[in-house]
């Protein structure tokens, strides 16, 4: 069989094995980026985004790039040069939040937690009398920790709020207007079950008026990009860039997958899947590397027992089993397993062939 058929398992941090519609329908015929049938259907993503963000707001569309993409857009579109950032860090996507805040000019302010525990609310509040903006990541996949993105809200005062729901949305509850998230970026290769390559994104109307004028980002300027979403200003379509249209037709297949199954069972079922794994790696012995109680479902981190070699047992289980787990990150690298149950593969099916083929790799 030759290497490009090749069906694996991908039990890792992402992409997940997308739901067979989204799959399906990256070959419907392609439609013309302004055929009035890829508008509607274009209405229609907007639609499905909001109730995955649990937002109202009107500029909610998927940005033709990855997550990374949807963090710059974040950043370039709320940050004048000189303004203060304070951005929470307990884990890679939080770092990599600072280099991109830096890199469109921020005073960046960092609130550094030990990796594997929570944002501390509190420590983020004490950072800066009046920061432009505050950020944090609500699911960090490389730590596999959950964060209270109400509690960032909370305090926020008059700053923005971005957060990071690549690893959540689809896969948890987020709440972004309960929350008071102002703008949130995400992907589509976690829990939304669709290849990579989408960045689902919404702003609040506080932070486009406060945009910046003109981002030093064309690609990724929201004024621009209003136009080109039709369900982000209810005006005319224009153009601006061309869109992706097979991922976009993708990325409706996998929502109306979700809300067809319903977005409570589908988070319900991403639960259940965690708990059962999380149970499953400490009966054999094995210890779990995120803070109790802050344990993400979705994604769990395990450490590697003494004596074993992680990148060996990696290897066996993509070999002897077509099983992908993820290493871990930064200073964690040989020490971490990252193991991923989103989008279809989070069931008990899943959690038992990896707990079996997981033994085997190890003994
Ligand atoms: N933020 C988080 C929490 C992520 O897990 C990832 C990717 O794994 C990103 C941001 C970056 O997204 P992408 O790799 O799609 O650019």
């Amino acid at each position: 069989m030759s290497k490009t058929v090749l069906q694996r398992h991908l039990f890792g941090p992402g992409p997940c094995n997308p739901y067979p519609e989204a799959t399906a329908a990256l070959g419907l015929p392609l439609l013309g980026h302004l055929d009035p049938e890829f508008i509607a259907r274009m209405d229609r993503v907007a639609n499905g985004l909001r109730t995955l963000w649990g937002t109202e707001n009107s500029r909610t569309l998927p940005l033709s790039a990855t997550g990374s993409a949807g963090m710059e857009a974040a950043f370039v579109s709320t940050i004048n040069p000189g303004d203060v950032a304070v951005i929470a860090i307990n884990g890679l996507f939080g770092e990599r939040m600072c280099e991109v805040a830096s890199r469109v000019g921020a005073e960046v302010v960092r609130v550094d937690h030990e990796y594997g525990t929570p944002i501390n609310a509190q420590r983020v509040a004490q950072a800066h009398p009046n920061p432009a903006v505050i950020a944090g990541v609500h699911a960090e996949t490389s730590t596999g920790v959950v964060s209270d993105i109400a509690a960032l809200g909370a305090i926020k005062g008059d700053a923005l709020l971005i957060t990071d729901a690549v690893t959540s949305i689809g896969g948890m509850p987020v709440l972004a207007d309960e929350w008071g998230i102002d703008v949130g970026y995400a992907g589509t290769q976690k829990c939304i079950g669709v290849a990579p390559g989408l960045a689902p994104f919404t702003i609040s109307d506080r932070a486009f008026e406060r945009r910046v004028e003109k981002p030093q980002s064309w690609y990724l300027d929201l004024g621009l990009l209003g136009g080109y979403a039709t369900g982000a200003t209810g005006g005319q379509r224009t153009y601006h860039h061309t869109a992706p249209v097979s991922m976009v037709a993708s990325l409706e297949a996998g929502i109306d997958r979700i809300l067809a199954e319903g977005l409570d069972a589908v988070t319900a079922r991403h639960q259940e899947a965690g708990t059962l794994l999380q149970e499953g790696l400490q009966e054999v012995g094995l210890e779990l590397f995120a803070q109790e109680g802050f344990r993400l479902p979705q994604l769990t981190t395990v450490n590697v027992p003494e004596g074993v070699d992680s990148a060996k047992v990696r290897g066996y289980l993509l070999d002897r089993f077509n099983i992908e787990i993820g290493g871990g990150v930064g200073k964690y690298a040989s020490t971490v397993w990252r193991i991923g149950m989103m989008g279809p593969n989070a069931n008990p099916g899943s959690v038992a062939l990896l707990l079996t083929a997981l033994k085997e790799a190890i003994d």
